[in-house]
C-alpha cells in the first residue's frame, strides 16, 4: 500500500449512539447495508444482497465520515477509507493502481466497506478531466460492476460535498444508486449532538445543551463539537487558576487549624 499515493486506515468503533441527530439517515443506512452484514447468512439462503454503492452527499462537516465509520463498526466490517482529492495527485497508471489495490484489499478483509471520500474530485474538471482522472473513473466503475456480494461481502459507501457534479453513469442502478442527503443539524439535533460529543464530560450543572442549540443555528456538528472542545479547555484554564486560589485558601485555613491543634495537642 506504501507504493500509492493514498491512505488505507483501519477504523476506530463508533456507534450508532456517538452520532448526534440524522436519525432518518441512520434508520435508512441500518436498512440498506448494516441489516445484510448482520445477518448475512440468512439474507444469503433467500438470494437478496444489499446495493453496492450508497452516496452521502451533504455540506463538510455534516458527518458523513463519521457515518461511514458507524456503517462498519455496527455492521461488524473493516472500513478502508481513500480520498479520491488524493488519489488524482498521483501519476498516470498509480491512481487506478491504488483504486484495484483498495479493491483487493477489501474482498481480502472481507466484511469490510470501503469509504470514497471527495468523490466530486473526479469531475471536477469535467470535460478536461486530466488523463488521471479518465483512468481513475474506469477503474472505479470496473471494480463496482465486479462487486459480487456472493463472494466477498463488500459494500462501497461514498460522500460527496457537491453532488450535482457527479457523473450520471456512476449513480445508475446497480452502481452507486442510493443517495442520501447528509442535512446541517436542526435545533433538537444541535442539542443531540452537543449530548453525544459531551458524553464523557462532567458537565456543570447551569450547562443548557438545548439552550446552547438554539443558539447555534447553521452551525454542523464538526463545528459543535469543536465549540465543546474549546470550552473544556476554556474550563480547564479556569479550573487551573481556580485550584490555584484554593489551594491557597486551604494553605491559610490550614495552618491556623494546625496551629489549634498542635495547641490543644501539647495542652
Ligand atoms: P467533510 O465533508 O469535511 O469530510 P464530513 O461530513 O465527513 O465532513 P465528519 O468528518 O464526519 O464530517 O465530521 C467531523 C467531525 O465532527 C466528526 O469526526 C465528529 O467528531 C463531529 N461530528 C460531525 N457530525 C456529528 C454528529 N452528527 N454527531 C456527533 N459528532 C459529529
Amino acid at each position: 500500500a506504501s507504493q500509492h499515493n493514498y491512505d488505507v486506515t483501519r477504523m476506530e468503533t463508533v456507534k450508532w449512539t456517538d452520532i448526534g441527530g440524522h436519525e432518518a439517515v441512520k434508520a435508512l443506512l441500518h436498512e440498506s447495508v448494516v441489516w445484510f452484514y448482520q445477518n448475512s447468512d440468512a439474507f444469503q439462503k433467500l438470494g437478496i444482497s444489499p446495493g453496492k454503492g450508497v452516496l452521502l452527499y451533504g455540506p463538510p462537516g455534516t458527518g458523513k465520515t463519521l457515518l461511514g465509520k458507524a456503517v462498519a463498526s455496527e455492521s461488524g466490517a473493516n472500513f478502508l477509507s481513500i480520498s479520491i482529492a488524493d488519489l488524482i495527485k498521483g501519476e498516470v497508471g498509480e491512481s487506478e493502481k491504488a483504486i484495484a489495490h483498495t479493491f483487493r484489499t477489501a474482498r481480502r478483509c472481507s466484511p469490510c466497506v470501503v469509504f470514497i471520500d471527495e468523490l466530486e474530485a473526479l469531475f471536477s474538471r469535467h470535460d478536461q478531466m486530466g488523463e488521471v482522472g479518465k483512468k481513475l473513473f474506469s477503474q472505479l466503475v470496473l471494480e463496482i460492476d465486479a462487486l459480487d456480494w456472493r463472494t466477498a461481502h463488500v459494500v462501497l459507501l461514498c460522500a460527496t460535498n457537491h453532488p450535482g457534479s457527479l457523473d450520471p453513469s456512476l449513480l445508475r442502478a446497480g452502481r452507486i444508486d442510493r443517495l442520501i442527503a447528509v442535512s446541517p443539524p436542526s435545533r433538537t439535533e444541535r442539542a443531540d449532538i452537543l449530548r453525544a460529543v459531551s458524553t464523557h464530560m462532567r458537565l456543570h450543572k447551569d450547562v443548557d445543551l438545548k439552550d446552547i442549540a438554539a443558539r447555534t443555528r447553521g452551525k454542523t456538528g464538526a463545528d459543535l463539537r469543536e465549540l465543546v472542545r474549546r470550552a473544556s479547555l476554556a474550563a480547564l484554564a479556569r479550573l487551573g487558576m481556580e485550584s490555584k486560589v484554593c489551594r491557597k485558601r486551604t494553605e491559610f485555613q490550614v495552618i491556623p487549624l494546625s496551629a489549634k491543634y498542635t495547641d490543644t495537642h501539647v495542652s
